[in-house]
């Protein structure tokens, strides 16, 4: 029986980013109605880790909102790992906070953080057209520096943002190329403030996306379907576990809500679908 792997996100610091990302509502730029606020208490996110857990996620995202690591947001999640696996048993612990050095992801290691995950978004052609504030080639360099250290790399990105047939294929070779553990695929939620005012992917295209990631990632790999899911495939789920998908996310997204967990394990069931209950796929 096919297991599938849950993970769940925590938006950690939301909402406070000066960068440009046009698919982004957490850039201050845009005035996108969400919520915004600084850090986290640890005990509440502690609190929350528990519960994702108790749900069945495996996964446990840490995200903060901004370009990247800095000495305090280091700390910060180094610390929130530590509190979290001093209390949450078998959750792998993925810090998700934008570019970062070896230095940095070498801290957040020995804090208790398993893996790191930086998006690559979209093709190196058309990342200037989505974003002006940073490169792509620095998203790529952050990916290696996270293998590098010896940390798992969760590495995907955004289908549906105006990108071409060639974008998309290029995309998937540009990850394909860093060799993730996972990847999350993610399918563009417009929001009336972004720049990007739709969504130019439907269903059939997302699945043609995730067999061919499957295809050039290997099956040992995760593959999850993240943001957008419920978008494209809400009671149609069947179809992308078997173009290839093997995760998902449960619970709500960065600023969008989803399902609610109980939902999930429902649809899983009704599809005759397990739960994972440890890391590998099988
Ligand atoms: S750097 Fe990250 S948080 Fe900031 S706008 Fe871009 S995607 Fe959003």
């Amino acid at each position: 029986m096919k297991q599938i792997f849950l993970c769940a996100i925590n938006n950690i610091l939301s909402g406070t980013c000066k960068e440009d990302c046009k698919f982004c509502t957490q850039s201050v730029r845009y005035h996108a109605d969400i919520e915004r606020y600084s850090y986290k208490a640890i005990d509440q996110i502690v609190s929350e880790a528990k519960e994702a857990r108790a749900n069945g996620a495996l996964g446990y995202c840490l995200v903060t909102a901004g370009k990247g690591l800095d000495d305090k947001k280091t700390d910060f999640v180094a610390r929130t790992a530590q509190a979290i696996k001093a209390e949450v048993e078998g959750l792998n612990l993925i810090a998700c906070n934008g570019t970062a050095n070896k230095e940095q992801l070498r801290y957040l290691k020995e804090h208790g953080i398993d893996s790191y995950n930086h998006n690559l978004e979209t093709s190196e052609r058309y990342y200037p057209q989505i974003c002006q504030t940073h490169r792509w080639d620095e998203r790529y360099e952050t990916c290696e520096n996270v293998r590098s250290v010896g940390l798992a790399l969760c590495s995907g990105g955004i289908f549906g943002m105006g990108e071409t047939a060639q974008d998309r294929d290029d995309l998937l070779k540009a990850i394909a190329s860093l060799s993730p553990e996972s990847t999350p695929l993610n399918f563009y939620h417009p929001n009336p403030a972004l720049p990007i005012k739709t969504r130019n992917i439907e269903q059939d295209e997302a699945l043609e996306i995730i067999q061919k990631a499957h295809r050039l990632l290997g099956k040992e790999r995760l593959l999850m379907v993240a943001g957008g899911r419920e978008l494209l495939f809400s009671s149609d789920e069947r179809k992308m576990f078997e173009a290839g998908a093997n995760a998902i996310v449960i619970g709500n997204y960065l600023t969008t809500s989803g399902e609610a967990p109980d939902k999930d394990r429902q649809m899983l069931e009704a599809l005759g679908y397990e739960v994972a209950v440890s890391c590998g796929t099988d």
